[in-house]
């Protein structure tokens, strides 16, 4: 991997094996922090499940459709001494996504609460209000599970007893689907809101 390094080289190299966001990510902090790092890809280009590839004249995303966390890629550029915009520029898409049923059912999901409220109304009104619980549930998630554990390295036995009332609390060996009919009554507006551990 070519880089710019933000501090002085060691002697210490590093090998790095796949090239999806993960593995690009560790080799992109290991190189800035001056460890000499070499990067393999089995296939014949980086992405892993962002891959894009074309086919018959088209071209396909093979995963991810929305960057969820822009802080987090923000944070990446500046550990390698660099600024995000200089190389990308990030776009608002809405809606995020639309999910469509065999039956001719179609959700879009979007970036504004009214618009979310309106469809779950037309759906089946009796969910607006278990989506406003889901919402206030999902706060606690992102503020326990993902800013407070998110960066917590889990090396040991001990670290994941550390966490252990946070995430009970939270019922975190739970799956998303049997969380979300908990708060949400019609089957096809549990789907459109369990799928996101996808992202
Ligand atoms: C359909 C779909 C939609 C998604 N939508 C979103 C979204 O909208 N927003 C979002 O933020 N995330 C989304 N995600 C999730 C996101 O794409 C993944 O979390 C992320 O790309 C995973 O990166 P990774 O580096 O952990 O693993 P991977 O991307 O799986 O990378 C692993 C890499 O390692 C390589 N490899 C494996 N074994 C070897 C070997 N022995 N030698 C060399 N190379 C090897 C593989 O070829 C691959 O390139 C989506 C995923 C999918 C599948």
């Amino acid at each position: 991997m070519t880089g710019h390094p933000t501090a002085a080289p060691t002697a210490r190299t590093a090998i790095v094996i796949g090239s999806g966001f993960g593995g690009l990510s560790l080799a992109i902090r290991l190189q800035a922090a001056g460890t000499q790092t070499t990067l393999l890809e089995k296939r014949d280009k980086p992405g892993g499940r962002a891959y894009v590839y074309e086919d018959q004249g088209f071209v396909f995303d093979a995963g991810p459709t929305v960057i969820t966390d822009p802080s987090a890629l923000v944070e990446l550029w500046t550990s390698a001494g660099r600024r995000m915009e200089d190389y990308v520029e990030l776009l608002p898409v809405s809606p995020f996504y639309r999910l469509c049923w065999e039956d001719g059912y179609a959700f879009d999901y979007a970036n504004d609460q009214g618009e979310l409220d309106r469809q779950i109304l037309a759906k089946n009104p009796a969910d607006v209000e278990g989506y406003q619980r889901f919402l206030a549930y999902s706060r606690e998630v992102f503020r326990e599970g993902y800013l407070k554990l998110g960066t917590v390295p889990f090396l040991h036995f001990r670290d994941m007893i550390r966490a252990g009332p946070q995430l009970a609390k939270l019922q975190a060996w739970r799956s998303v689907y049997a969380k979300v009919a908990e708060f949400i009554e019609d089957e096809q507006l549990r789907q459109a809101f369990s799928f996101h551990s996808l992202l």
